[in-house]
């Protein structure tokens, strides 16, 4: 098939097809035009499982596989494990409680890392963390009992639990493209600091957060929101320490009665700082607020108030643009923070992440497009392979300066269909985590971490049924996965 064709039939959109494009026009290899020579890749692995991607998601499917007997590799291009949440920074663990704040949902390997690092003295439990308070920068809805975690200690945690588990990991190497027989992966090409290599396996699980694996595999998807043409802003998190947290939380609390919403945009914690700072032209961000959460050691704070417009989380020039503007952007943000915050008059950068934050690429299309209807109206389907409550959570969209925060209506939870992971025309491929079949709007409700966890187990767990059956994920039972699943306290009705 020529690559116009491959195009078409996958369904990808235009801004996906320029993702492709300048993809191709780098490398030369993914246009499926040209073949790598085989001289020039070495068939190093063979194994049942592979899970590209090492965030949340990958993770939690490879210990999931691994724990059931199934020779599992994670392959990685960065050098720890844990994604967003640690080489990004992204904190704290979004809900894992259902909308009454009243029963904690998600359990299973996310509640089992928690437990972990709490032990440790690097997470406070999400059962004593409660909404309006510092650790949920006092945003009231949607965000009872998140969960404050330290991304050393998670780095530390993960690394052990896989090790444990008996998975093989590989650091410092990315996927490249996948070798398909007919509508199966055979192998994938990696790239590796040794040079091209290739590893060999029964099933593939696809949690890039974007979609390579089944991108590159034909799997038709849709890149952002094709009603705006748009994606969601990208954020470099930082993490501040050395700050008075007594002085800021009076001064925010001295404020509270001053947060509220208009034409579309936050205004909740410092915005009255904001405002003088923007008075005074020493603010050029798109936002009229701080999201900013405190951490598990006293004078640690995580913020989250970058806003990058336009990345193109599928391209390493838009990306290399937005590592620029988001650095630029903490760096205003410290001078912010030294001159207009009380308590921040001292406060240092921790660290800012290895990698600016994506919110939204790829969205993979599957068996089923979980719609943002399902999520809101609380609907459980009965092949459901976790409960979530987490709130629609789209920036940008009314503007520059937006945000929309819709929270479930009818119920106390929803559920996310095993048909979700299934990526369509491939028979051994599973996706989990940020850009499983959903939309946009559906999207931006699941792809916070705990949800991304729970469909990380979900899909190891599957991977590891069809490979001890004999069979292709889309032909594992699913009521055994479900019971499967509720033996790993797996949170499901
Ligand atoms: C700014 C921002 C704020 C957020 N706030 C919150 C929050 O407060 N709470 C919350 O719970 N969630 C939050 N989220 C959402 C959450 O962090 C992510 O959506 C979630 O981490 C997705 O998990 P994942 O495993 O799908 O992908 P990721 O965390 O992106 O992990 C994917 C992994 O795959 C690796 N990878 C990618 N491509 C390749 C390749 N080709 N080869 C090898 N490895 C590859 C990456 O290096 C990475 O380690 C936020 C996200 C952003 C961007």
């Amino acid at each position: 098939m020529d690559r116009r064709n491959f195009l078409k039939t996958s369904g990808v959109t235009a801004a996906a097809c320029l993702a492709a494009t300048s993809l191709n026009s780098c490398s030369g290899i993914l246009d499926g035009t040209k073949d790598i020579s085989i001289k020039d890749v070495k068939d190093s692995y063979k194994t049942q499982l592979v899970v590209v991607g090492g965030g949340p998601a990958g993770v939690c499917a490879a210990i999931a596989a691994a724990r059931k007997g199934v020779k599992a590799m994670i392959l990685e291009q960065g050098g720890c494990l844990g994604g967003m949440a640690t080489r990004g920074l992204v904190a704290p663990f979004m809900t894992c409680y259902d909308t009454e704040g009243e029963q904690q949902i998600i359990r299973g390997l996310f509640e089992e890392v928690v437990q972990r690092m709490v032990q440790l003295g690097g997470a406070i439990h999400p059962r004593d963390v409660r909404a309006g308070s510092p650790f949920t920068a006092w945003i009231t809805q949607g965000h009872d009992h998140v969960t404050p975690f330290d991304a050393e200690v998670l780095k530390y945690v993960l690394d052990r639990m896989v090790i444990e588990a008996g998975v093989k990991v590989l650091f410092h190497a990315s996927f490249v493209k996948p070798v398909l027989r007919g509508s199966k992966i055979s192998k994938i090409i990696i790239l590796t600091r040794s040079g091209l290599e290739s590893i060999a396996a029964d099933i593939f699980v696809d949690a890039t957060g974007d979609g390579d694996l089944a991108f590159r595999s034909g799997v038709p998807c849709e890149y952002g929101n094709p009603e705006t043409g748009r994606v969601q802003p990208a954020t470099l998190f930082f993490h501040i320490n050395k700050v008075d947290s007594d002085k800021l939380i009076k001064d925010v609390e001295d404020h509270l009665d001053t947060f509220h919403k208009k034409d579309g945009v936050s205004y909740r914690a410092l915005h009255w700082h904001v405002a003088e700072a923007e008075a005074a032209g020493e603010w050029s961000i798109a936002r009229k607020s701080v999201n900013i959460y405190r951490g598990v050691k006293p004078d640690e704070w995580a913020v989250n108030c970058t806003r990058i417009k336009n990345v193109d989380a599928t391209n390493s020039e838009s990306l290399t643009d937005a590592e620029f503007e988001g650095r630029r952007q903490v760096n205003e943000l410290m001078n912010f923070f030294h001159k207009y915050v009380p308590g921040c008059e001292d406060a240092t950068i921790k660290g800012s992440g290895a990698t600016v934050g994506i919110r939204e690429s790829r969205h993979i299309k599957g068996d089923y497009v979980l719609d943002v209807d399902d999520l809101l109206n609380g609907v459980v389907p009965e092949d459901s392979i976790l409960l979530a409550s987490n709130s629609v959570d789209v920036h940008g969209r009314g503007g520059d300066y937006s945000t929309e925060y819709i929270t479930v209506k009818n119920g106390r939870w929803y559920g996310v269909p095993y048909r979700c992971l299934l990526p369509q025309g491939v028979d051994n491929l599973l996706i989990a985590g940020r850009s499983l079949s959903a939309t946009s709007d559906a999207a931006g409700a699941v792809r916070v971490m705990p949800p991304c966890m729970a469909m990380g187990q979900a899909a190891g767990t599957a991977a590891a049924l069809a490979i001890k059956g004999g069979c292709g994920p889309r032909d594992v039972d699913v009521a055994q996965l479900i019971q499967d699943l509720k033996s790993q306290d797996v949170f499901l009705v």
